[in-house]
């Protein structure tokens, strides 16, 4: 256990919130539990279950790694927060009026609900994967001559091996679902979620998240860095300790490996993967959780506070949008019947069709233009 009196540690000059005593008497709140800070020797509360907890005077990062167990995580990082509050909900607004599905003066229209900071953790391991499989390769031959002439298949032996580099992140925390938007910046989720309301025709507007390097910006920890965009007690502790990332990582690349032997043959018998875990590194985001509502409806907007881009959102379609897509798909319709009325001599039903549906595209504009958003 680190010391609990930390003489010539900085002296604490906020005062430590005075966290609720666990009696017996409330079991019903979450367990708040208290360790001294290893550099510092301030105290360091944090829930039940937390295990990687970074003090937000210092900036050491403090792992309960088992019973008795609490080291020091060296190799720890910050993507350096380039956006206030203010600046959050400016990338936020920019973001809200961007595009053909959104209405350019979305943002004057919306108010600004919540705007939550976070400071997320991540474990990036870097690793190579090195993959031996051997199996079977179903083959075909041509065989006989003339009207005997047959194809026959036949299996060969194959084998092979292949190897990849990963620096895979694993969000530290159990649960993806307690904050907004966490699930969706994991690549090749669904991150932009357009809200068509009661339209029909939904057609696009959706994003998926790029595979991207979060580790690309990267500066060693600093709480500095933090405190000047006002971050540094927003800073959430991981629940996940390194060797479960690093366990956790080793499973989802022999998946993956797994997987891609078996493209390589029609039946694969032996697929042996060995992981070289290069380095673990702990690397905290920093981003804004925004709500801003619009005609009695909430909607989230997640922000990387880093690179100062949306990460996730959600948005209504514009009008216009709408009007537009529902005049393409009705014009094309009417101009359908109009062409089978064109070639059809004399029959007037194409061309009522045609009408009905010209007709309809034109009113769904004149409608629009009189709707509110
Ligand atoms: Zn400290």
């Amino acid at each position: 256990m680190p010391e609990e009196n930390n003489s010539g540690a900085e002296p604490v000059e906020e005062p430590i919130e005075i966290q609720a005593e666990n009696t017996a008497a409330d079991d019903t709140g979450p367990d708040i539990q208290e360790v001294s800070c290893s550099n510092c020797g301030a105290p360091l509360s944090y829930m039940e279950g937390e295990a990687v907890i970074t003090c937000e005077y210092c900036g050491t990062t403090t792992m309960l790694a088992g019973y008795d167990n609490i080291v020091t995580v060296e190799s720890h990082y910050l993507l350096p927060p380039k956006a206030g509050r203010d600046e959050a909900i400016g990338i936020a607004s920019g973001w809200l009026k961007k595009g053909f599905y959104k209405s350019k003066d979305l943002p004057n229209k919306v108010t600004w609900r919540k705007t939550e900071a976070r400071v997320l953790p991540y474990w990036i391991v870097r690793c190579t994967g090195n993959t031996r499989w051997s199996g079977q390769q179903k083959r075909s031959k041509t065989v006989g001559e003339g009207k005997s002439k047959r194809t026959e298949t036949y299996w060969e032996p194959v084998q092979g091996r292949f190897t990849e580099d990963y620096t895979g992140p694993v969000y530290a925390r159990e649960d993806t679902s307690e904050f907004w938007g966490i699930r969706n910046i994991e690549p090749g989720k669904q991150c932009i979620f357009p809200d068509w309301g009661k339209f029909i025709f939904r057609l696009g507007g959706s994003k998926r998240t790029p595979n991207k390097d979060l580790l690309e910006g990267k500066m060693d920890f600093s709480i500095d860095e933090l405190k000047k965009a006002n971050m540094h007690e927003h800073i959430i502790n991981g629940q996940i300790v390194q060797e479960r990332a690093e366990s956790s990582a080793r499973n989802r690349i022999i998946e993956l490996h797994q997987n891609k032997a078996e493209g390589k043959a029609t039946k694969v018998m032996d697929i042996d993967t060995t992981i070289d875990v290069l380095g673990v590194d702990l690397v905290y985001v920093p981003v804004w959780e925004l709500v801003y509502s619009l005609a009695g409806k909430d909607y989230n907007v997640l922000v990387d506070a880093s690179r100062q881009e949306v990460l996730s959102g959600e948005a209504p379609v514009g009008k216009w949008a709408k009007a537009t897509i529902f005049d393409i798909i009705f014009f094309l319709i009417a101009a359908v019947f109009a062409v089978i009325g064109v070639t059809s001599d004399g029959i007037a039903w194409p061309w009522i069709t045609a009408g009905v549906f010209g007709g309809s595209a034109i009113a769904y504009s004149v409608w629009t233009a009189t709707m509110k958003e």
